[in-house]
C-alpha cells in the first residue's frame, strides 16, 4: 500500500468525468488499497479516484462504521434534503454548506466483483453523493449554499 498524492483545488483532473471499471484487476485492487490508506492518512471520510489522479469510477468511504470500496457506484434513489457543513480533501481550505439527500440507495460492485445495494442516511448519504459527484467531475465548491439555508430540524 502507498500514500498517493492528492490532486488539489484548480487541478483540471478534478473536473473530468471518470470511466467505468470493467475489469477488477490487480491495478484496481492496488488503487483501492492506496485510496484507503491515503484517505485515512488525511483523516477523510471519503475519497474518489480522480482525487489521486485516476479517472476511473471507484470511491472509498468510511464514516466510522467500516470501510467501503465502491466500484461503479450509482445512486438509485434519494429522499429528503439536508443542508450541512462539508469539506473535501482536495479543497483543504474550504468548508461550506451543501444540500444533499437525507437518504439514498446506492448500487455498487465490490473488489470481489459482487454487486450490492445499500441504503445510507445523513453522513453516509452525504459522503457517497459527494464522492459520486467527483466521478462526474463535480466538486462541492460548485454547490455551496448560504448558511441561511441550514436545516436546523435535521
Ligand atoms: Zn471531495
Amino acid at each position: 500500500m502507498a500514500i498517493r498524492n492528492l490532486r488539489l483545488d484548480e487541478d483540471p483532473i478534478l473536473r473530468k468525468k471518470s470511466r467505468p471499471i470493467t475489469d477488477i484487476n490487480e491495478r484496481i485492487k492496488t488503487l483501492a488499497d492506496d485510496m484507503l490508506e491515503t484517505m485515512y492518512q488525511a483523516e477523510g471520510v471519503g475519497l474518489a479516484a480522480p482525487q489521486v489522479g485516476v479517472l476511473r469510477r471507484i470511491i472509498t468511504v468510511d464514516i466510522g462504521e467500516g470501510a467501503y470500496v465502491m466500484i461503479n457506484p450509482e445512486i438509485l434513489e434519494q429522499e429528503g434534503e439536508v443542508v450541512d457543513s462539508e469539506g473535501c480533501l482536495s479543497f483543504p481550505d474550504v468548508t461550506g454548506y451543501v444540500k444533499r439527500p437525507k437518504k439514498i440507495k446506492v448500487k455498487y460492485t465490490d473488489l470481489d466483483g459482487e454487486d450490492h445495494e445499500i441504503e445510507g442516511e445523513d453522513l453516509m448519504a452525504r459522503c457517497v453523493c459527494h464522492e459520486v459527484d467527483h466521478l462526474n467531475g463535480i466538486v462541492f465548491v460548485d454547490k455551496l449554499c448560504e448558511p441561511t439555508e441550514v436545516n436546523y430540524e435535521k
